[in-house]
């Protein structure tokens, strides 16, 4: 073909060293291809809008709805308040987003690439624009393969700045799910904003050029781990991308089909391979490079509807099913199979262990730090004296009052620094709204009281308003006895 790019050439070609050869994606309408642009508005709407959305949590906690608050080490999600040390919270949300992947993998293949993964909603924002500076598929592989000229130059240019327009202001948009939007927005556009933001947002905005403008389909292929190992998940009743191989074959074009009785209803035609953002053949059986965006399903009903053959020789449909067809059986279905109701299974108890946990948790947490050098101090009075770094989380919305006091070790006295009392058996301590209160706190012990060098101290601290305890055990160091 004069070394023009080729699709079909990409999969026999396809080697560890072999050139990359540029996908030119024809532009293609049909029932997939709707979804897709309602797909891609829906997802965009909702990355655009939600960091807008305020939500009143009282007067010293952000009210943005949903924000990833770094300098503070917190995360924001409507009425949930997630802080740095729940981090097992996040490990939830991941093992839930992992077994819904696997869930709708194992249902509808790779539903989640062709559909909403990002980096096929921003390549195909970034292939409209392509397609709308330069033209569908052969305007652009004659324009590439033609010689630089001044149109061929202004219309390079005048595609790569809509792509880094688009970059800034989906890509950049990220920025504000880490940091009051309206602000940041505000400051960005006047100017005012730190050189971290418009750094962050240069990054972000980079990364969607560098990935959605260039790298494209070589990042499901080359990049992603996910197509590895997803296809342990599929059953041969999982939905897929399919090609009906036993009434396409033997291939041949439509005016043979007059000629030649055997022929197939595949016409060769290669639509199905144009189409493709990624140069995938479906007609070879399932490969890895085929995300299941199922345009290639458009492109060829399309040409069925033309030559008025039954539709779906292409197919989003099941190995099972098409076995089925295939020996004129009825198609079967079999939704609810062992791993989708094990996947079902482990989602619902993940689910319900984290409501309850985030129904039931504490919203205050202790952690106390003893001092490692020295172990203690020997007072003039000969008392042993111990110290502590102890730091009260209130997660709540108003300040709270703590009484502190120790058990297990009788005649203890504490001194906090900065409060003052000359040491007594329990002590008030105050925390702010939403905030970690840091206490030194020392206590002391007559020697002749300590049973042993190390003895166990029990910390308590007790809400002044709710009567709620919580308990820590640590160690009180004391010289060879
Ligand atoms: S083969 Fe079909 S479903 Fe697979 S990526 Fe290509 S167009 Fe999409
Ligand atoms: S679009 Fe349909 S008819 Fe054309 S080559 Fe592909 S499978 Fe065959």
């Amino acid at each position: 073909m004069n070394g023009e790019p080729d699709n079909k050439k990409q999969q026999v070609n396809e080697s560890l060293y072999s050139k990359h050869l540029k996908v030119y994606p024809q532009r293609i309408a049909g029932t997939f291809r709707r979804l897709k642009w309602m797909v891609l508005g829906a997802l965009l709407g909702f990355y655009y809008i939600v960091p807008w959305i305020r939500w009143d949590r009282g007067p010293t906690v952000p009210n943005q709805a949903v924000l990833l608050d770094m300098a503070a080490r917190r995360g924001y999600f409507f009425d949930i308040e997630i802080w740095a040390q729940e981090v097992y919270y996040l490990t939830g949300i991941l093992i839930l987003g992992a077994v819904g992947l696997f869930l709708a993998t194992a249902l509808a293949g790779r539903v989640w690439c062709g559909f909403t993964c990002p980096q096929t909603v921003w390549t195909d924002l970034f292939l409209w624009a392509e397609r709308l500076i330069e033209g569908d598929r052969n305007k652009r592989i004659k324009l590439d393969s033609g010689p630089l000229t001044v149109s061929k130059a202004g219309k390079k240019v005048t595609k790569h700045f809509l792509w880094i327009v688009i970059s800034l202001l989906t890509g950049g948009a990220w920025i504000f799910y880490f940091v009051d939007a309206p602000t940041a927005a505000i400051n960005l556009l006047n100017g005012t904003a730190s050189t971290t933001l418009y750094g962050f947002v240069a990054l972000f905005a980079g990364f969607t050029y560098l990935l959605a403008g260039w790298a494209r389909e070589q990042v499901c292929i080359y990049m992603c781990p996910w197509p590895r190992f997803q296809g342990s998940m599929f059953d041969e009743d999982s939905l897929l991308v399919t090609y009906e191989e036993w009434r396409g074959e033997p291939r041949g074009k439509a005016k043979q089909k007059d000629i030649n009785n055997n022929l197939g209803d595949c016409v060769d035609c290669d639509l199905c391979v144009n189409v493709c953002p990624t140069g995938t053949d479906i007609r070879l059986g399932q490969q890895f490079t085929c995300i299941g965006c199922a345009l290639c399903i458009d492109a060829c009903n399309s040409i069925m509807e033309k030559l008025g053959r039954p539709a779906n020789l292409i197919a989003y449909d099941s190995i099972s099913n098409q076995l089925s067809r295939a020996e004129g059986k009825p198609a079967k279905k079999r939704f609810f199979r062992p791993r989708i109701l094990a996947y079902l299974v482990t989602l619902a108890a993940v689910m319900g262990v984290m409501v309850i946990s985030l129904a039931t948790r504490d919203r205050i947490e202790i952690n106390i730090q003893r001092d490692r050098a020295p172990l203690f101090v020997t007072l003039s009075n000969g008392d042993i004296r111990n110290g502590y770094t102890f730091k009260i989380l209130n997660m709540e919305p108003h300040d709270n009052s703590y009484v502190l006091r120790t058990d297990e070790l009788k005649g203890a006295l504490i001194n906090v620094i900065g409060i003052e009392n000359k040491g007594a058996s329990e002590v008030v301590l105050k925390v702010g709204p939403d905030s970690i209160g840091t206490f030194r706190v020392f206590v002391r012990m007559p020697l002749e009281d300590l049973e042993n060098k190390s003895n166990e101290i029990e910390f308590v601290l007790v809400n002044l308003k709710t009567g709620m305890e919580i308990e820590q055990e640590t160690v009180f160091y004391g010289p060879e006895k």
